[in-house]
């Protein structure tokens, strides 16, 4: 079997000047990279246009699939364009305005309008991650003057969040719709959708996403209280999950963070959709080539806790060792998913509402491997329903999904342990096809004569129909 089906958890990675050049693109995909994240608070959209087209060329040239996930900023407060970094020491008076540029030496600019209203005397405003803080003396002639609690470096375009206040900012912002555009024009395979709070958030996403003709995938960036308490209704809307720690950790604390992420892991699991851990996962590698124990742990767990990806961020976008983190995750993940930790309850209930005949196919699939000690799952799968829910049963065997789409075969790299293959194979099941199956399993997936595998697919026709045969297949026989 060929070794890049060992690492069966996904790696997203956000791009940005660090990591921008074709190369490096390609270095990224060697190491373990699944998905692209363009992060469209930061660069221009034409910026982010050259780069989708960048990633998409680059892995095609390689062969290998990966996905594009535009990550739309939603309504999130950040720092303006400021002349150069601000060393901020805690006690210093700070007087913020809103502008997108800074042209007072003395003032920051905050790109947000409504600043002045959303704060009063005593409130509390976090930058950057909140690893900067100041508190809210006055404000005055829509000015806002504050003190400084929390030192540290003020940066450009950093995140600012006011706790507790829902910014009276709408869901979806003039801006994310022009990305959705953007997105749907580049084909792009995800949108993350930030600060969610409701169910009618993604909803309405989806319809600007639906009046662009498109019906790209929304993952959901759970941040806010609101979003927890809203949790299962979110989940079951959307066509995936985000656990954004960062914003999630200002805006609770940070000593709800971990058990927040079990909680979210645990819904999006239950209801059978793809969950991405996120922020700072290996922080400390943006200026060192290895990380602190406490962030190896970190990914370590959160891959324990059951999800399917695990996301990097700064580490990625501007970080020194780039490259070097993505391979430090591989690793990490392939370590933790071959220990004996690593355990999941298969035994799980059909979900009696919808494709029943589907689920049994699935979950009986995911049983046999264990009788043959099958290699690999083969699943033949147009749009991929079957191949998702076969992923997240977490089985012991590489899934090798077959699709005879692309979009499913990019969209698909998302889902823990799937590795698509793209083939018009959409012919009838008989002989033929099946000498056809075993050469691509031995010249593509690097199987042998005599292998075991189990085949889930459709008859008569395998890629197209619905799921509804399994298969114990030894190859050569
Ligand atoms: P979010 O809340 O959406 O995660 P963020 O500001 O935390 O926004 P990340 O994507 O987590 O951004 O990336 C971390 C840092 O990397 C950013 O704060 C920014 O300084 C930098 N960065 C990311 N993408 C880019 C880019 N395309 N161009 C320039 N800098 C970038
Ligand atoms: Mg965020
Ligand atoms: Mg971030």
């Amino acid at each position: 079997m060929k070794s890049e089906f060992f690492k069966r958890t996904k790696i997203v990675v956000t791009l940005g000047p660090a990591t921008e050049k074709a190369e490096t693109i390609k270095e990224l995909i060697k190491a373990g990279a699944n998905v692209f994240r363009l992060n469209t608070s930061h660069g221009t959209m034409e910026y982010h246009r050259e780069k989708i087209r960048l990633i998409k060329e680059t892995a095609s040239k390689m062969g290998i699939f990966v996905a594009t996930m535009v990550d739309l900023q939603g309504p999130k407060i950040r720092i303006g364009n400021l002349k150069k970094e601000i060393e901020i020491k805690n006690g210093d008076t700070l007087v913020l305005a809103h502008s997108l540029e800074q042209t007072d030496e003395n003032i920051i600019p905050v790109d947000y309008a409504g600043i002045a209203n959303d704060v009063s005397a005593n409130s509390r405003v976090l930058i950057d991650d909140g690893k900067l803080e100041i508190v809210v003396d006055k404000v005055e002639d829509n000015k806002v003057y504050a003190t400084v609690t929390n030192g540290g470096i003020l940066k450009s375009r950093k995140g600012l969040n006011i706790p507790g206040s829902t910014a009276s900012l709408d869901a979806v912002t003039p801006k994310d719709v022009e990305f959705i555009k953007f997105a749907v024009e580049e084909h792009a395979d995800l949108i993350a959708l930030s600060f969610v709070r409701q169910k009618e958030d993604v909803l309405l996403a989806k319809k600007y996403i639906n009046d662009f003709d498109s019906t790209i995938p929304v993952i959901s960036k759970l941040e806010k209280p609101d979003a927890i308490r809203n949790l299962s209704e979110i989940v079951s809307v959307s066509d995936g999950i985000m656990v954004a720690r960062g914003d999630l950790g200002i805006e609770l604390s940070p000593v709800e963070v971990p058990t927040c992420q079990k909680l979210i892991i645990e819904e999006a699991n239950k209801q059978r959709k793809p969950v991405i851990v996120a922020t700072q996962m290996l922080e400390s590698m943006i200026n060192e080539p290895i990380p602190t124990r406490a962030e190896s742990s970190d990914v370590a767990n959160a891959i324990l806790d059951g999800t399917d990806a695990v996301m990097l961020s700064g580490e990625t976008s501007v970080g020194k060792f780039a490259i070097e983190a993505v391979r430090m995750m591989s690793k990490i993940a392939m370590n933790t998913e071959n220990s004996c930790f690593y355990k999941f309850d298969t035994d799980k209930e059909l979900d009696n509402e919808k494709a029943l005949t589907r689920q049994a196919i699935v979950f009986g699939a995911d049983k046999m491997l264990k009788y043959v000690n099958a290699k690999a799952i083969l699943s033949f799968s147009h749009f991929g329903y079957s191949t998702r829910l076969m992923s997240k049963l977490k089985p012991s065997a590489p899934v090798i999904m077959v699709s005879d789409l692309e979009e499913t075969c990019r969209k698909m790299t998302l889902a823990w342990g799937v590795y698509p293959f793209y083939k018009k194979w959409d012919g009838i099941v008989d002989t033929n096809l099946l000498l056809k199956i075993d050469e691509f399993l031995i010249n593509e997936v690097g199987l042998k004569a005599n292998d075991y595998v189990v085949i889930t697919g459709s008859a008569p026709r395998l890629i197209s129909g619905r799921t509804n045969f399994v298969r114990v297949h030894k190859i050569g026989t």
